[in-house]
Formats: structure tokens, C-alpha cells, sequence
């Protein structure tokens, strides 16, 4: 071995500390995961050698077929891996083997619970990578070249997993990465040639290139021991390549793990071939749930393309939209040039036709689950819901269909989870019912409560009930489905429609033209304070309500957009009153202007409430509110 220099010690990044701890002690019941996630990054590191190469075809080095051989030495209880990818620089090995790029690692960290039951549960959103070497071994040696690099220049890199790793730069005559898991005493059966053969038939039989373990050869005495030889125990063939019906789940399973970095199964997936004018293979999955950083915009997100079976990048955006982004897979296209660039896949048309088939395909392996397996479709629903509201702003021209698979909490669900779909609602309208009623608030308690909900209980109408902070804006991109309109039951005039009867019509016609006076009295009253004052049809147990004018921005847009610093167009609400309360019947008697004024402006200030809306001026309504209890106390 030659000469080692540049010798020195490293500290992990505190996050690195914190994941090896998490899972030396979360994953040790399936402890033979890190062979196939070291298999995996091997594999990895050869599709991009062999992409580097196309241009540059001297870092293949002579040395062409490219493989993973694993070998193993049960005396010194060892593992090797070796690869002849595109290896490492010794900057390489410090930063990837010591360090979490992925940004948001730190506050994710955070959140940690320090519980170990409930944490390892949050690292399966990280995929777990190089550093599971550690479950199995107490010491691991990495040694590394980079393709194209003199041979001079390799890396040797060794950690206990203890906090600190030793790096060095000496001599390797192969480029690629030879890794050395020194197993910890009780991890010895690894050692082994059959076990070593399982693993990888179990996790890696789809990796498309040649894994190889050592042929078995029997010593002949007194002869020189004869030249290793190697057999292949993989497939060794691009698994998306094959017809559907001859990969099995668990397969199609393996090998999202390998592509998303991830350790659970994928929800779903959807494997095609599209042949004809464009031709491509495309294999799509669900996962199982959402990465902690769904919602941060510079995450990384995409497909893994490939052209002709040449891995050419990784996360390439340009072939779904972004209310997809927590789809992962691979595409394979035959109609690309192998140097295609990231720009030129923007500017593309051939993608933008991709784009929309692979769109279509993800909405069509949903609606498959939604239908067969409603309660995997719950889950999925919980995870990624959020982000396919955002789908009908974006993806205009697949609107209905993204509207059939939304989910909502509903007037006639219990507990305010999203489970209903739009189908389900109109399936169980009212006969005569020809709007899809909803309404949208901060909490589920309060929309929920809400008096503007009275009229749809006393019909038995199901009302939608929407309190993610992107419904309003997400209603606002949708106005209707199988063609009945959506309508927010806290804004404009309430029209039933059919569902009022002539016989209610007329009386609330009466009820208006009786109440002409208490209406004139209420506007002077309340003055600057509202659009309009009006008897209210919804109501059946409260005294006021205020609804938004048609055209107005709803509560929640309005402080999203404050929220935001932008300036809120002023908007009036419209005070609807409930002719049948004994308070509004105490109103109308009421001979004190004053009196009358303050009981206005108290029912109004009340309604805001329970709208979920601030006061303006809250000392005022205690003030009035007290000298009413005084009042009466007398
Ligand atoms: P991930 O694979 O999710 O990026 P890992 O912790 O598994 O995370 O690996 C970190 C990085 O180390 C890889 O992204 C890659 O750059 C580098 N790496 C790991 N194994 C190899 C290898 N066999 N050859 C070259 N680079 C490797």
C-alpha cells in the first residue's frame, strides 16, 4: 500500500451526528438495507461515469465494463464494495461523506423528539444512503479516484461513525470507490457468501448493471491458488425496459427505492412504453408519504432521465408540473440527443408533449387508487393533498379532472377530515340541488359552528368545509364540477334555488317588506360600517350574520394578502339579520336611539366573531356589552 499524506481528522456536520445516532438505533431490525443502499449509490456513481464519458471518452480509462463486485473475508469479518464509477475527489469525500446537502436538514433536525420511536419514523423521509454502512459495521474505510484524475490523487477516508472521520490522499490505480465495512463483532453473518447472494437478489436484481460476488472455487493442494473468478447475481438489465407482466411488486418496489432515495414502499405506480411519433418508457410512483421539504420551492424535484438507457440527469423538473413534484421515477427517451441540457429541456416541445401525457398518467394512476383503494388513497391524501390544491391554478386544462380528485371535511362528516369527493357530495345532494355548497374559515371548529351553516342544517344540505389556507384561492380557480357551481355560503345574497319552496319565498318576501323600517333604522345605525343591511334567510338560531359581497376578497385571502404586506382593497360586509330572534324582535321595540345604536353595533361586532373575523375596535364592544349586562342587573 502506498504512502498516505495530507493526513487529518474531521468533525461530522452536526445534522450527519444526529442522523448516524437515529439510525444505528432506529433501523437495526432490517439491518441488511445497507448493502442495497451502498449498491445503490455505486450504481449511481457508474450512470454517471458513463454520461461523463460520452464527451469524454478518456475517463473510461481503458477500462469499459463497467460493475460492482462485492466481496467479503469472514476471518477479518469484512465487506467490500467496489465500483469503477466515477469515484471521488478528496473535496468529494469531505463534503458528501461528511455533510447533508440537502437544505432545511438543520430545521428538520430540530424537530426531532428525542423519542426513538417516533424520530425513526421522520428518517425514512431522508432515504438513508452511505451512512447506513454504520447499523452493520463499527469502522468504515472509503477509498476513491476520480475518473480522470492521476492515479496519485486517490482518497482514503475511515470513520468510527463517531463524530469524526480521517481523511487522506494516496495512491489508486483504478478510479471508482472501494468501500470496506469493518462488520461489528455480532454483524459477522454478513461475511458470507449466500447471504451476501440473498441481499442482493432480494434488493438489487433490478440495478442494470453487473453486481458480482466471487465465484466459489475449490483449493487443489500443493497448487498455487488459481485467479479469482466472478459471477454475476443480478438481472443486469434497466428494469423499465422489461414488459410489465414480467416485473413483480416487489420489484417495481426495490426499485423506487433505489430512484427516490427513500426506504418505504411507493404508494402506487405506473409503468408504460409509448411508442408511435415519440417514443419513451416511463415508470411513475407515489410515495408512500411526503419528504420534510415538500413546501420549500428550491427542493429538489423531478424525474431521472434517461436517453437510450443513458442515465443523462437527475432531477429533470421540466416533465411534470409543480403540484407534482412529490412524484419520483424515470423516463427513458429515445427522441432526445444524449447531450441535452436543462435549458434545452425548457424550450423543448417534444417535452412539452411528455409533459402533458406523464401529467395525464399521474392523474389517471390516482383516480385508479382513489377507486380501488380508497383508504391507501386517505393516506395519500393526508400527505400530498395540500399540494395537488395547488393543481387547478397551474394545470388549467386538467381542471375537472384534478377537481374529481380533491377530498374535503363536509357538514356530514364527523371529526373534519378531508374524505369526500365531489362525485360522493352530488351523489347525495338534495333532490333539486344543483350547487356544490362551501364554506372556508381559519379552523375546523369554527367553520363548523358557523351560524352561516343554520339554514343548510334545518334543509339537512351538506355543506364543504374548507380551512387549508389555500382553499379560498384554490375556490377561486374552480367554478364548478360535472356542471353544478360552487358556491360560498358566506358570501352574497343566499339563493337556495329549488330547495326553497314558493311558499318560503313569498313569506321571506313579506318578512322584507315588513321589516322596511327596522332595515332603514339599522343602515343609520351601523352607517359606514357595512355595504348593506338585510333580512337573513340562513339563519335559524342566530340573531345576525355578516356575509362578504359577492365581488369581495374572503376573510382568508384578505389576511394572506396582509399577511403578505400587500394593500387590501376595503370591502363592507352586508348585515343580514334574523327577523325570528327575540333579540332582533327586542330591537325592533326598542325606543332609546342610543340603546338601539349600542344592541346594532354589539349584534354586528358578534357576527364578526363568529366569523372568525378581529375587531376594530374591541374596547368598544366590552364597553357597550357591559353597559348592557348593567342594565339589565338593575
Ligand atoms: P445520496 O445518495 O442520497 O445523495 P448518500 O449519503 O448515500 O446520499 O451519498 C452521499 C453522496 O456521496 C452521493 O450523493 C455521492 O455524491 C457520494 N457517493 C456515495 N457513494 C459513492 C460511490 N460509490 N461513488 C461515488 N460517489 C459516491
Amino acid at each position: 500500500m502506498s504512502v498516505e499524506t495530507q493526513k487529518e481528522t474531521l468533525g461530522f456536520q452536526t445534522e450527519v451526528k444526529q442522523l448516524l445516532h437515529l439510525m444505528i438505533h432506529s433501523l437495526y431490525s432490517n439491518k441488511e438495507i445497507f448493502l442495497r443502499e451502498l449498491i445503490s449509490n455505486a450504481s449511481d456513481a457508474v450512470d454517471k461515469l458513463r454520461f461523463e464519458a460520452l464527451s469524454k471518452p478518456d475517463l473510461l480509462e481503458g477500462g469499459a465494463e463497467l460493475k460492482i463486485r462485492v466481496s467479503f473475508d469472514k476471518d477479518a469479518k469484512t465487506v467490500t464494495l467496489e465500483d469503477n464509477g466515477i469515484g471521488m475527489s478528496r473535496e468529494d469525500a469531505i463534503t458528501h461523506l461528511g455533510t447533508i446537502a440537502k437544505s432545511g436538514t438543520a430545521d428538520f433536525m430540530k424537530n426531532l423528539s428525542g423519542d426513538q420511536k417516533k424520530d425513526s419514523h421522520l428518517i425514512g423521509q431522508f432515504g438513508v444512503g452511505f451512512y447506513s454502512a454504520f447499523i452493520v459495521a463499527d469502522k468504515v474505510e472509503v477509498f476513491s479516484r476520480r475518473a480522470g484524475v492521476p492515479a496519485s490523487e486517490g482518497v482514503h477516508w475511515a470513520s468510527k461513525g463517531e463524530g469524526e472521520f480521517e481523511i487522506a490522499t494516496l495512491e489508486k490505480a483504478d478510479r471508482g470507490t472501494r468501500i470496506v465495512l469493518h462488520l461489528k463483532s455480532a454483524e459477522g453473518e454478513f461475511a458470507d457468501g449466500y447471504r451476501l447472494r440473498n441481499i442482493i437478489k432480494k434488493y438489487s436484481d433490478h440495478i442494470a448493471l453487473p453486481i458480482q460476488l466471487p465465484k466459489e472455487q475449490a483449493a487443489v493442494e500443493g497448487e498455487a491458488a488459481p485467479e479469482q473468478e466472478w459471477e454475476t447475481v443480478n438481472r443486469a438489465s434497466a428494469l423499465w425496459t422489461r414488459p410489465r407482466t414480467e416485473v413483480t411488486d416487489e420489484e417495481y418496489q426495490e426499485f423506487y427505492k433505489h430512484v427516490a432515495h427513500d426506504f418505504e414502499n411507493p404508494l402506487s405506480w405506473s409503468h408504460n412504453k409509448v411508442e408511435g411519433k415519440l417514443e419513451y418508457s416511463s415508470l411513475l410512483y407515489v410515495p408512500g408519504r411526503a419528504p420534510f421539504d415538500l413546501y420549500q420551492r428550491e427542493a429538489p424535484r423531478g424525474l431521472k432521465l434517461y436517453v437510450q438507457r443513458v442515465f443523462v440527469m437527475d432531477q429533470a423538473e421540466s416533465f411534470l408540473p409543480l403540484y407534482m413534484r412529490f412524484i419520483k421515477g424515470v423516463v427513458d427517451s429515445n427522441d432526445l440527443s444524449l447531450n441535452v441540457s436543462r435549458e434545452i429541456l425548457q424550450k423543448d416541445p417534444i417535452i412539452d408533449s411528455m409533459k402533458s401525457a406523464l401529467t395525464k398518467r399521474v392523474l389517471d394512476m390516482l383516480e385508479k387508487l382513489a377507486k380501488n383503494e380508497p383508504e391507501q388513497y386517505k393516506g395519500f391524501w393526508k400527505n400530498f393533498g395540500q399540494v395537488m390544491k395547488e393543481g387547478p391554478a397551474e394545470d388549467f386544462a386538467n381542471k375537472e379532472k384534478i377537481a374529481g380528485l380533491l377530498r374535503f371535511a363536509s357538514t356530514h362528516e364527523d371529526g373534519g377530515e378531508q374524505v369526500v369527493a365531489l362525485a360522493e357530495y352530488l351523489a347525495r345532494a338534495k333532490e333539486g340541488q344543483d350547487k356544490i355548497y362551501y364554506l372556508t374559515g381559519e379552523t375546523y371548529a369554527q367553520v363548523k359552528n358557523s351560524p352561516h351553516l343554520e339554514v343548510f342544517r334545518k334543509k339537512g344540505i351538506e355543506v364543504l368545509l374548507l380551512t387549508d389556507r389555500i382553499d379560498e384561492w384554490l375556490m377561486s380557480y374552480l367554478s364548478d364540477f360535472d356542471g353544478k357551481g360552487f358556491v360560498d355560503v358566506a358570501r352574497g345574497d343566499l339563493d337556495l334555488g329549488k330547495l326553497d319552496s314558493e311558499e318560503d319565498k313569498k313569506a321571506q318576501e313579506e318578512v322584507a317588506k315588513d321589516k322596511e323600517g327596522l332595515i332603514e333604522r339599522l343602515k343609520v345605525a351601523l352607517g359606514d360600517a357595512v355595504s348593506e343591511v338585510r333580512v337573513s334567510h340562513r339563519l335559524t338560531d342566530s340573531p345576525a350574520i355578516l356575509a362578504i359581497g359577492e365581488q369581495d376578497l374572503g376573510l382568508q385571502m384578505r389576511q394572506i394578502l396582509e399577511a403578505s404586506g400587500q394593500k387590501v382593497p376595503d370591502s363592507k360586509p352586508i348585515f343580514e339579520f334574523n327577523p325570528a330572534h327575540p333579540l332582533i324582535a327586542k330591537l325592533d321595540t326598542e325606543q332609546s336611539e342610543e340603546r338601539f345604536g349600542d344592541l346594532s353595533h354589539i349584534l354586528f361586532d358578534q357576527a364578526a366573531l363568529a366569523a372568525g373575523d378581529s375587531l376594530k375596535d374591541p374596547a368598544a364592544y366590552v364597553r357597550r356589552l357591559n353597559k348592557l349586562l348593567v342594565e339589565l342587573s338593575v
